[in-house]
């Protein structure tokens, strides 16, 4: 597509006809890749064909060799998070290979194996931004919401915003490092320091920091939906001392609570959970309206707060500690054309860990699905 400098025609969905550089008439190939696309909220992603993204000023074109699903991939496609670009590639858990640098990128070579967050962009001269708090940049743009993302053979990111993946972790199992891992992350570490940490909703970030929670010499509790005897049994095998019901009464009382499921009604009984002065975290972008409730389930110092987005510092700080646990992330993986039965699986609460969507063409050795 660069070479042509007018374009004259398009012959068939591969081929154009445009003026080269030098003046001549050619018919060029019109380079297309694979992508699963979101035209409105609340309908199913199509398979398309899309032309090849070019990598501008401070950009690298990456090769997408793996794609982690997001609870929040689904909470742009179920319409809950209502200002995607549309049309839309999703995707924010994009691992992958450089395969050609825009113009100034110099901190990737080509070759390199990076990841590609959920923060795709920020200005950097916000008052947020200028104290460290790039996650609540004013301008921020996010990787598969305002910027394509890597439901796709390929992708565009900006160089500023990608991290070196860890050379331990396959791709299958780098993937889920970049939000769930990451964003979990940042989640306990707001958390606080306390010993007793409830873990509330066992999918993807939860079973991730279970182990990191433990790693650092906490104690785990795992609330899980009523009934769901699978996530129950798959926390106590990731070391978790006790798993049940989200709405019943701890065991004993917790220090802090993380809340990865969007339902509201988990803070109060949360709140309940949590000892004096203790901290409830709401780990997610989206959660249902949460129900009023006594102050004296929050008196006593306890605190609740949000976590919203990641630094850049967060992910280098994220991707220093997983191979040190050593963060094992158990992967369901999917062909990119089914995306939607993924998300599909994980709106029913019917994925164990995290979905990873593999592009065509790419084959991740087997041992690579091993938990
Ligand atoms: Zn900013
Ligand atoms: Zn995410």
């Amino acid at each position: 597509m660069c070479l042509a400098r007018d374009l004259i025609g398009i012959c068939d969905m591969r081929r154009i006809i445009a003026r080269g550089q030098d003046g001549n008439v050619r018919h060029l190939a019109f380079r297309v890749m694979r992508a699963m696309v979101l035209e409105a909220p609340r309908t199913p992603l199509r398979a398309a064909e899309l032309p090849d993204p070019t990598p501008g000023s401070g950009e690298l074109l990456v090769r997408v060799d793996a794609c982690g699903v997001c609870r929040t991939d689904l909470h742009i496609v179920d319409g809950e998070l209502d200002r995607p670009k549309l049309p839309l590639v999703p995707g924010h858990q994009v691992v992958g290979r450089v395969i050609q640098r825009g113009e100034g990128a110099t901190r990737h070579a080509v070759g390199d194996r990076v990841g590609i967050p959920w923060l795709g962009w920020t200005d950097g001269t916000c008052r947020y931004c200028r104290t460290g708090r790039e996650n609540l940049c004013e301008s921020a743009r996010f990787t598969g919401y305002d910027i394509d993302g890597g439901y796709a053979e390929l992708t565009v990111a900006d160089e500023r915003f990608v991290f070196a993946i860890p050379e331990d972790y396959p791709d299958l199992q780098a993937a889920p490092l970049l939000c769930a891992g990451l964003i979990g992350f940042r989640a306990l570490r707001l958390a606080g320091d306390g010993e007793r940490v409830g873990l509330y909703g066992f999918g993807a970030a939860a079973h991730i920091i279970c182990q990191v929670a433990l790693h650092q010499g906490r104690r785990v509790f795992a609330f899980v939906r009523e009934g769901d005897e699978e996530a129950r049994q798959f926390a106590l095998e990731l070391g978790a001392e006790w798993a049940g019901d989200s709405l019943a009464p701890a065991p004993e009382e917790l220090d802090c609570a993380l809340i990865f499921a969007p339902v509201g009604e988990l803070v109060p009984a949360a709140l309940r959970a949590t000892a004096r002065g203790g901290i409830v975290v709401c780990a997610g972008i989206h959660m249902s309206d949460i129900p009023s409730f006594p102050y004296e389930i929050l008196w006593e110092e306890r605190v609740l707060r949000s976590v919203a987005n990641l630094t850049r510092a967060d992910g280098e700080e994220f991707m220093a500690l997983a191979p040190r646990v050593p963060v094992r992330a158990q992967v369901e993986p999917h062909p990119l054309d089914d995306a939607n039965e993924a998300l599909g699986r994980l709106r029913d609460g019917r994925i164990r860990g995290s979905a990873v969507l593999i592009p065509p063409g790419r084959t991740p050795v087997p041992d690579q699905e091993a938990a």
